[in-house]
């Protein structure tokens, strides 16, 4: 997967790709990311990428002129891309979105500062606004590296252990569990009986039931769309959580 990220700011993507799993990404040749700086794409003295708002207004807008030409030559080769600028009003970023992200070959990342970008731009060029939550960044750059991250470790053979990804938070629509490791008491509070019992059956029963109490209790609204199988269904009504379920289904 390649990422093209266009930004004022290059030296911000520096630490972020040279830690952990996305370093690690990179030099296997998982993930390829170009920093494209977009001030080297605007003409005249001062090189300017922003400008007063036309109507007038607080702040300065990103001229559509630096950012179309940085994406002409970016995409001059004729690779297939995918054009997203980050947005507060865009799409709603979530794991969904960024698993079917990773269909795609090469995603071009657009960073807005100040006011944002002029609208020319976007309508032209972009194919999707996201945006990663309802509170306003500074810039777009936290944003597309939230993206690179998140859709990075949900490639083929990124992540250590290939189970990691597929029972994370939200994959199936359930918070994941709590984790415990050594030692068995800290300042006197012990591991939960199951985890302790080495019978794989009882783990994963006590595992699914604590996934299921948790997001009851923080996000009920994800319930209304996980699927439970027979037996998941018949332990789920056994511990009194199948009920629970079923309200919060008829209230959302
Ligand atoms: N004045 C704009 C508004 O009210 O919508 C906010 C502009 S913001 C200060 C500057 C840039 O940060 C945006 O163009 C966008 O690229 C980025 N940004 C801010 N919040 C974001 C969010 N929640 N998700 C994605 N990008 C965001």
């Amino acid at each position: 997967m390649i990422f093209d990220i266009l930004t004022i700011f290059p030296d911000f993507f520096e630490s972020p790709l040279e830690e952990g799993i996305l370093r690690r990404a990179l030099s296997a040749g998982k993930i390829d990311v170009n920093i494209y700086n977009i001030r080297e794409y605007a003409v005249g003295r001062h090189q300017m990428t922003d400008d007063r708002p036309f109507g007038g207004g607080e702040g300065m807008v990103m001229k559509p002129e630096p950012l179309a030409a940085c994406i002409d030559a970016i995409v001059s080769d004729g690779g297939e891309s995918k054009i997203i600028a980050l947005s507060p009003r865009g799409k709603q970023y979530t794991q969904k979105v960024a698993e079917q992200l990773t269909a795609e070959s090469r995603l071009i990342l657009v960073c807005g500062r100040y006011e944002g970008i002029d609208q020319r731009f976007t309508d032209k060029y972009v194919d999707e606004e996201i945006s990663i939550g309802d509170y306003v960044l500074t810039g777009g750059e936290l944003a597309a590296m939230v993206m690179v991250d998140s859709i990075t470790r949900l490639l083929p053979g990124v992540l250590g252990c290939s189970d990691s990804a597929a029972n994370d938070t939200f994959s199936r629509g359930l918070l994941k569990h709590s984790q415990y490791t050594r030692p068995r008491d800290f300042q006197g509070q012990t591991v939960p009986e199951p985890l302790l019992s080495g019978n794989h059956a009882i783990i994963e029963q006590f595992r699914l039931s604590e996934s299921v109490r948790l997001t009851l209790e923080h996000r009920p609204d994800l319930l209304t769309e996980v699927q439970f199988s027979s037996e998941e269904r018949k332990m789920l009504k056994q511990e009194g959580l199948l009920d629970a379920i079923q309200d919060i289904n008829q209230i959302l």
